[in-house]
């Protein structure tokens, strides 16, 4: 990397047109600038190709955001989302595009403070202080936001959200049955209709079928990424992977397929080489549990610090994200959208009862990335994957796989005390 120090590129009359607190704003584009050079420049053995993300996170207040204002511009709908039970497909069908809106900074949760509870989820209140702050860019240029009931924190949010934001939302079901599928199936067609609404004109079968194509290849080349990282030594860091699919939730799909699919064929000449980012001996870690939203690189950091690689998120932002694809072969819109239904449905998140087909991932995924520990992250209040916690435990009791778990914030605050358990959790796998 260049001498240069790395900057995120400011635009304050763009940010003034979109009604932001610009001065607030312009300081946390400052300090995203400083941490991402000292986290992400700093490390030794870096691919060549993660160039295109660093860029990425460069535009990613400016020139990200001009693109997607002149999609707006030709009066297609722009979508923001807190869940990937979203189907960004419909979206992309009719020719929008769709944005993750979850929060995963402290500096937005004061302004949430000042409405909501302190005691519930810090991503959710990182996400509403964006808005209630005027401090995201991406929150400022969305036509609407869908927002889903999979916990309590976020569906009463959802009520006050719609005071800032249009917000409209999805009953997710709780159970895998027939009749839950069902519901999640007329969920879908009134998504659809809600989205066709806006546009004022209807997704034809063959932008469904183009679309479903798109966001499969994006999902393909992040699963791509992750059977790559399974080799030893592993060719990316943690880090630059949990980037890779923060990025997801931003970037222009095709691109940023192309993009990684360019990754990919570097990291592929570096297994060929035997070349890694961290030698043979560095303990492998997975982890495993709540969604890392940008720019919470906090644990992927304080393992990577203390000497492991992290080779697998089995995570919302990670492989829950990519690990399943839709079946292309749907002709009519009806089986387009029972397809659709089926992958969705496979989502795993702990919001379900029962959703033992999680602890099971969860082990297939250990073994797949040939990890050697789990560590597992649930944020603080969130109740369902902080008690699921318990069965991942116990899975990992039963095959003898180190574990540790941890429940934290977005604070620095249990820095010290994290760093400490993790040395602990580090030294034992190298016993
Ligand atoms: S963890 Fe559950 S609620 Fe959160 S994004 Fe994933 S599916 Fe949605
Ligand atoms: S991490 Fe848990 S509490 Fe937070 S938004 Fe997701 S499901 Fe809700």
């Amino acid at each position: 990397m260049n001498s240069k120090k790395f900057e995120v590129a400011a635009y304050p009359k763009m940010w003034e047109g979109l009604g932001m607190d610009v001065a607030r704003f312009d300081k946390a584009r400052q300090m995203l600038g400083e941490v991402y050079d000292k986290l992400f420049l700093s490390q030794t053995e870096r691919p060549r190709k993660m160039a295109y993300f660093d860029a990425m996170i460069a535009e990613i207040f400016g020139g990200r955001i001009k693109e997607i204002l002149a999609v707006k511009k030709s009066a297609k709908p722009v979508v923001g989302t807190f869940c990937v039970y979203i189907p960004e497909e419909i979206v992309v069908a009719a020719g929008g595009v769709c944005i993750g809106l979850c929060g995963g900074s402290p500096g937005s949760i004061p302004d949430a403070e000042k409405i909501l509870p302190r005691n519930i989820c810090p991503m959710v209140k990182s996400a509403y202080g964006f808005k209630a702050g005027r401090i995201c860019p991406y929150f400022q240029v969305v036509d609407f936001v869908y927002g889903e009931t999979t916990c309590d924190a976020k569906k009463k949010t959802w009520e006050l959200l719609d005071r800032l934001v249009p917000t409209h939302v999805m009953e997710i079901p709780q159970m895998k049955r027939a009749r839950d599928r069902a519901l999640w199936l007329e969920e879908v067609k009134d998504f659809k209709a809600k989205v066709e609404d806006i546009c004022g004109s209807e997704i034809s079968e063959d932008n469904l079928a183009g679309a479903i194509r798109l966001i499969n290849r994006k999902r393909l080349a992040l699963q791509r990424l992750t059977k790559l990282r399974a080799n030893i030594p592993a060719p990316i860091s943690g880090k630059d992977a949990l980037l890779i699919e923060q990025i997801a939730f931003y970037d222009e799909p095709e691109r940023f397929a192309a993009k990684v699919n360019e990754l990919c064929d570097e990291l592929a000449e570096r297994v060929e080489a035997g070349r890694g980012v961290a030698g043979p001996e560095s303990p492998r870690i997975m982890v495993s549990g709540t969604p890392m939203a940008l720019p919470n690189w906090k644990i992927h950091n304080l393992l990577e610090s203390a000497g492991a690689v992290v080779v697998n998120e089995e995570s919302c932002i990670g492989t829950r994200y990519f690990k399943d694809v839709i079946d292309e072969n749907g002709g009519s819109m009806a089986e387009q959208l029972a397809n659709l239904t089926d992958r969705y449905m496979r989502i795993d998140c702990s919001c379900f009862t029962p959703n033992d087909e999680r602890v099971e991932q969860v082990l297939r995924e250990y073994r797949q990335s040939k990890a050697q520990g789990i560590l597992h992250y649930s944020l603080q209040f969130c109740h369902t994957y902080n008690i699921e916690e318990i069965k991942i435990r116990e899975a990992c009791e039963r095959e003898a796989i180190p574990y540790l778990s941890i429940e934290t914030d977005y604070s620095a605050e249990d820095t010290g005390q994290l760093q400490t358990r993790i040395e602990a959790f580090l030294e034992q796998i190298g016993d």
